[in-house]
């Protein structure tokens, strides 16, 4: 399918080139997984789990309470022992030093896309820290790509197999839990804005800066010191904990789906992204639509540009059309039902662009790449 549109501003008519062949859809979260947090990265989201949804999430996910929540019917929430709470997070502030580095070690690994083995090898010697045997998940498109979530592949997963961990009580009673991060980052940005560099993890001010701590490293840790202080506490989950580091949340998703269906279905799932702050929990996410548009244009001097179609311009109309979309796409009657009440949950970013040959010829070909999110 190719789609046409007019530009009189451009000077001609012209197509959008390979946009569905390339269409990357990614379905981050299936049913019955929460994302705690912002949520999407960059975008202003505030909450998006109506509170009165709450309740049932945090029973779903085994949680006992969270500060500032109130359970509509109080039986509705099985409290937590005061004992037990007490010396839970008196474990959390014992192991606060053991986690900072355990952090700053999975900070200093360069896991861009690709890249993640660093990252993957520090997460599986944390999981034999914990008692627990690290096993191996490989993404393998064949076997996945049956699947609603699945995404073409950017790259080969060769040396990059996700890595799990799994806690099994010796008796099952209450509900089983997967706690799930990404060990991918994004790439590190200009060099010259970073005031300490991104690999070398520095603190400042409470805060530790470097690329990924924050989105979401802090959020694997967290979930691991929680395991921890448990064990500290003289407690154990009363069920099923697995515990999932996977590769390639920043783009296909891919990672998470093979561990997902690698291991047993829990009755829940935790994702511990990094959130603006707020007690907010998200039991639903958009996707992503990855598209690289080409625009082809007509050679021209440009002493006689009206004889050609300038591709840079022609591109910028197709953006405009783009833009118009995403208007469309978050009015209040487009808007899913999970995402009311939140500004702008759609975004169409224009993210990489290339073309032109000369300044002082018309361009005949020019390319972007942009990514949209997808409702659920
Ligand atoms: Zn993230």
């Amino acid at each position: 399918m190719q789609r046409r549109f007019q530009s009189r501003r451009a000077g001609g008519d012209f197509e959008i080139l390979a946009l569905p062949a390339t269409l990357q859809e990614e379905s981050r979260l299936m049913p019955g997984m929460i994302r705690m947090g912002e949520g999407f990265h960059g975008q202003r989201l505030t909450s998006f789990a109506p509170a009165a949804k709450l309740p049932r999430l945090l029973r779903l996910a085994g949680m006992g309470s969270v500060p500032g929540l109130k359970a509509k019917d109080p039986g509705d929430m099985q409290a937590l022992d005061p004992g037990a709470r007490r010396a839970i997070l008196a474990a959390v502030d014992e192991l606060r030093a053991e986690s900072v580095a355990m952090l700053t070690r999975l900070v200093r690994c360069p896991s861009t896309l690709g890249n993640e083995a660093s990252a993957l090898n520090e997460m599986a010697r944390i999981y034999e820290g914990l008692g627990l045997a690290p096993q191996r998940i490989p993404t393998v498109p064949a076997a996945l790509e049956g699947h609603p979530g699945f995404s073409p592949p950017l790259i080969s997963y060769e040396g990059r197999d996700n890595v799990v961990a799994v806690f099994t009580p010796r008796e099952k009673k209450g509900r089983s839990l997967t706690l799930q991060g990404h060990v991918d980052v994004v790439p590190e940005g200009a060099a010259d804005m970073w005031e300490t560099p991104p690999y070398e993890p520095a603190i400042r001010d409470g805060r530790m800066y470097g690329r990924g701590a924050g989105d979401m490293k802090a959020g694997i840790i967290s979930y691991v010191t929680a395991f921890r202080a448990l064990k500290r506490a003289g407690l154990q989950p009363a069920a099923e904990v697995q515990m999932h580091s996977v590769i390639e949340e920043e783009c296909t998703g891919n990672g998470a789906l093979a561990a997902m269906l690698a291991l047993p279905r829990t009755d829940a799932v935790i994702i511990p992204e990094p959130g603006p702050g707020l007690p907010a929990m998200y039991s639903a996410e958009v996707g992503v639509i990855w598209a690289w548009v080409t625009v082809s244009g007509r050679p021209a001097h440009v002493r006689d540009m009206q004889a050609g179609v300038n591709a840079i311009e022609a591109a910028s109309t197709i953006a405009a059309h783009f833009k118009e979309y995403e208007a469309q796409m978050n009015r209040a009657e487009n808007i899913h039902a999970s995402f009311h009440g939140v500004n702008h949950p759609v975004n169409v970013n224009l993210g990489t662009i290339e073309g032109g040959e000369w300044n002082s010829s018309v361009p005949i070909e020019v390319s972007n790449a942009l990514g949209r999110p997808t409702l659920p």
